[in-house]
């Protein structure tokens, strides 16, 4: 394959490759306020400079659709910039895009996310991917991949140190992009209410969850400590992501897709209730197994 980036493939190339069982991943962004020391693209960008980094490892091994640019930021419209995806559409786009992907024979998909509020609505739509199509569709979301190394280097508090814009995607940000990050604006903005089970993190989050509007929850739209922020961390980070990502596709190449069986049909090989209207019907006449 002579491309990781799926739009610079020919028709025949992509029938090459749904044939050698390629992953093919959709990474998805977000346009959102990220504080007052980083601009509204982050998300985005930090997705976007994990698949740049993995590509060149996993040529012949997965292909990279364009980023979807755009998510679910309601909880950020409070503050200007944010463009929000409903709910509702933005699980129909993303099933949309992973049942045309499957359409073409790729059998194994993986949702890519930026921002963690896509979350919920790309894990349904990855469910119902993999459980109403031939294809299995993952969803990972970056900061997942990066963990371990990230936890080894991390030196603001818990609970709150870690959520958004905050010591973690600064870093990353500062090691891409430190032309778009002022540092000078940075500041530590932990003001959320936490108790037994609810509190902001990545590194745990809480068990349970409750997605406030963030004008609520944060002064300067951040949620974390910044100031933390140190371009190495940055780099030590999108490395782990990026070698975390290779890991997983070679995961996702290995798993076992296997054939789904159908226990309405009994033991002895008749058709049983509810695998068919003619069956209900006969079931009902009091013919069924
Ligand atoms: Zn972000």
């Amino acid at each position: 394959m002579k491309t990781a980036w799926y739009e610079e493939l020919s028709w025949e190339e992509i029938r090459e490759a749904a044939a050698s069982d390629v992953v093919v991943i959709v990474p998805f962004g977000s346009v959102e306020q990220h504080g007052r020391h980083l601009p509204l693209g982050v998300d985005r960008m930090i997705v976007e400079e994990i698949a740049r980094r993995a590509a060149p490892s996993l040529l012949g091994a997965a292909l990279f659709t364009p980023v979807v640019p755009f998510g679910y930021a309601k909880h950020h419209m409070d503050f200007p910039g944010a463009a929000s995806i409903d709910p509702e559409h933005l699980i129909a786009y993303a099933e949309d895009l992973g049942r045309s992907i499957v359409h073409h024979g790729f059998r194994r998909l993986l949702f890519l996310n930026g921002h963690g509020g896509n979350a919920s609505a790309l894990d349904l739509a990855s469910k119902e991917i993999t459980l109403q199509s031939d294809g299995i569709c993952a969803l990972a979301n970056w900061w997942v991949l990066a963990r371990d190394e990230f936890v080894k280097s991390r030196e603001s508090e818990f609970p709150g140190g870690i959520s958004h814009a905050c010591e973690l995607e600064t870093s990353v940000m500062l090691a891409m992009r430190p032309d778009l990050v002022e540092m000078e604006k940075a500041e530590r903005d932990i003001n959320f209410p936490r108790g037994r089970f609810l509190w902001r993190d990545l590194f745990p989050p809480s068990p349970v969850s409750l997605l406030d509007a963030w004008s609520r929850i944060s002064r300067t739209g951040a949620i974390g400590d910044p100031s933390r922020a140190t371009a190495e961390k940055g780099r030590l980070i999108l490395e782990a992501a990026a070698r975390g990502l290779v890991d997983l596709v070679a995961e996702l190449r290995g798993y076992p897709i296997r054939p789904r069986v159908d226990h309405h049909a009994t033991a002895s090989g008749e058709v049983g209730y509810g695998s068919s209207a003619a069956t209900v019907a006969a079931h009902r006449g009091g013919q069924g197994p």
